[in-house]
């Protein structure tokens, strides 16, 4: 089993880490460049896209996590790591990763409905819908032809995409007891599930 990290600069990382392990992964916090040698894939959890944005510079991570993603680390970004991943953020004025071809917009359900709980449908996690838990969440604008829509609200808008290696939500599902997002994570980590040229997944039998 590989090593995955969960950035643990500030938001829900004790809560993914934790779900990671009750999947049998060897899973850890990682807080420092140093840190992210040798890992099979990487969580960027929930929390404060600005705070986490900012912690990142201060801490060297960017160019390092850059390089790595690039060379195909797999990354799981959920809610303000789904923001830190995009290309391009409506509402935050900060540079985000730019790893994914996905646009998004920052706290993009309003105050009125900041956190709201759907239950979705998801494809590849099999027929029983998956219990979203979102809080002050984004959605997708736009994303690019590599990318795959994994889970769409009843109102249209995308909340879950996949672009080869690069998973992200806009919900937390490190907050419910459902781990089959983790468990889908940890197959890419694996290398077990390749997305073909037209973005439909395949398993690598
Ligand atoms: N609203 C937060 C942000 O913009 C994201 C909220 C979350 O991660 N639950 O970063």
């Amino acid at each position: 089993m590989k090593k995955v990290g969960v950035l643990a600069l500030q938001g829900g990382f004790v809560e993914h880490i934790a779900a990671l392990r009750r999947l049998g992964a060897e899973a850890f916090p990682v807080r420092l460049p140093a840190e992210l040698e040798g890992l099979g894939g990487l969580v960027i959890p929930g929390g404060e896209s600005i705070t986490i944005g900012k912690l990142m510079k201060e801490y060297h991570l960017v160019d390092e996590l850059n390089r790595l993603i690039a060379d195909g680390l797999p990354v799981f970004g959920t809610c303000a790591g789904m923001i830190l991943l995009a290309e391009r953020v409506f509402g935050l004025d900060q540079q985000p990763l730019g790893a994914m071809h996905v646009q998004v917009r920052r706290n993009a359900f309003g105050r009125q409905v900041d956190s709201f709980e759907s239950d979705l449908e998801v494809p590849v996690l099999g027929q029983s819908p998956f219990h979203a838990v979102f809080i002050r969440a984004p959605w997708i604008v736009r994303v690019g032809k590599s990318v795959e829509i994994l889970a769409t609200l009843p109102d249209g808008h995308p909340v879950a995409a996949r672009e080869e290696s690069l998973v992200a939500t806009a919900f937390h599902p490190e907050l419910t007891t459902d781990l089959r997002f983790h468990d889908y994570f940890l197959t890419i980590v694996d290398g077990e599930l390749e997305a073909n040229p037209h973005g439909r997944l395949r398993t690598n039998e």
